[in-house]
């Protein structure tokens, strides 16, 4: 592939003028939406507003005036429309840790009489975190185990109350069938949790077309909703009436407002919220959700496809380096991010970095890029490959100030 054919792919790109939306500096090829997304510049203005008019102006009665008590299950709503659910299913809450756990328990609730939580070994480290602390406070009600990839669906039996799995891994960004392992796990009488992080705003995700019961995802990252965006969660309406949650707090309550001294759970999906939702968090979030809605969904899935094969195309192509082996699968069902295992991956990536292209680090040796439909173009990513092949070929990473680690990788 030439440069002149990476130009003619964004001449041709239904989504190209998505690019001015977004607040990103001058010379930065930017491939790390898969871990925080940038500003969209209506951020700007959104959040101005919710400063000055609802917080500075209206005080506490924005929570009325300004609907701000509304805001998770209005965003939740808009959220639906890219994950395949019905808004009254989604609701942002908390971080994508703690929806988790919520919601992981969520499932014990509804199938009493089994004790397995069952995820991949390698999943991502807070996901089983979670779920290690879910097991370690009820020992007596729920054990976590952890298989392979290539063990699963097969390790689904009569005592897994849930199976966690995230829909696409965070390195490998190979992609679970959802509707055939939705499938597996309820032909063993089991529930299935899925973790959309790094699905939503990437890929054209149908939970209700795959039967799901539960989902988490995160905020800040294809969705662009800032760091520490609120995450969101989806409980099926089937399960919504009978599923209980591990943390009962004042905005799960049917009446917040009535400050009864016992808990009532909402009827609906409010009932998984806990306390007082971020609203500055909340208003930047809703910019980004804003934006994405306005991209079809099939689209961003095929351009955020084929930037990424391109770019590993043109980098194997190039690359003389035995040492680089590409960590993410190829030819399969897949994510939008690409990884490449190389002893010297961090200073790669540091290396790379000073040329103004951002990948991130994720130990201990994968360089990862991720390709972000939205804001990046076919050209960006051609030289992006061409820059890294470069490095490679000149040992461009072996410089000291490349090999000091930073706290965040
Ligand atoms: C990014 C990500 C998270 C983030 O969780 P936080 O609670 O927001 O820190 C969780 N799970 C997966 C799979 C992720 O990719």
């Amino acid at each position: 592939m030439t440069r002149d054919d990476a130009l003619a792919l964004d001449a041709a790109d239904p989504l190209a003028g998505f690019r001015d939306a977004f607040d990103l500096p001058a010379g930065v090829t930017y491939l790390d939406g898969n871990s925080l997304g940038p500003p969209p510049r209506a951020v700007h203005a959104r959040l101005a507003r919710t400063m000055s008019r609802e917080w500075g102006q209206g005080l506490v009665r924005s929570w009325n005036t300004a609907d701000w008590i509304s805001a998770p299950a209005r965003v939740g709503g808009k959220i639906a429309r890219l994950i395949g659910a019905k808004p009254s299913e989604v609701v942002v809450a908390d971080s994508t840790t703690v929806n988790l756990f919520k919601l992981a328990a969520g499932a014990l609730s509804l199938r009493p009489g089994r004790g397995t939580i069952l995820s991949e070994t390698g999943n991502f480290p807070t996901d089983l975190y979670a779920l290690q602390g879910l097991a370690a406070l009820t020992p007596e009600r729920a054990r976590l185990h952890t298989v392979a990839a290539e063990d699963l669906p097969g390790a689904i039996d009569g005592d897994t109350a849930v199976v966690v799995l995230t829909h696409v891994h965070y390195k490998t960004a190979r992609a679970w069938d959802m509707a055939a392992l939705t499938a597996a796990a309820h032909a063993r009488g089991a529930l299935i949790l899925w973790d959309l992080s790094h699905s939503t705003g990437a890929l054209a995700v149908d939970l209700n077309g795959a039967g799901a019961d539960l989902a988490v995802g995160c905020g800040y990252k294809y969705l662009n909703g800032g760091p520490g965006a609120p995450a969101f969660l989806f409980v099926a309406e089937r399960h919504q009436a009978a599923i209980a949650s591990p943390l009962t707090g004042w905005m799960g309550h049917a009446q917040p407002f009535a400050f009864e001294d016992g808990f009532r759970p909402a009827a609906d999906i409010r009932a998984q919220t806990t306390g007082t939702p971020p609203i500055l968090a909340l208003a930047a979030l809703e910019a980004g959700v804003d934006l994405q809605l306005q991209a079809d969904p099939a689209q961003v899935e095929a351009k955020g496809l084929a930037l990424a094969d391109i770019f590993v195309g043109e980098v194997m192509a190039r690359c003389g380096d035995p040492a680089l082996t590409l960590a993410s699968v190829r030819d399969a069902r897949r994510g939008l991010h690409v990884a490449f295992a190389h002893p010297q991956g961090y200073a790669l990536v540091q290396a790379l970095m000073s040329q103004g292209v951002v990948g991130d680090f994720r130990a201990p040796d994968i360089a990862r890029f991720g390709f972000s439909p939205l804001f990046l173009s076919f050209a960006q990513v051609w030289d992006a490959a061409a820059a890294l092949a470069e490095i490679l070929a000149t040992r461009g990473w072996d410089r000291p100030e490349f090999q000091a680690r930073a706290a965040v990788t």
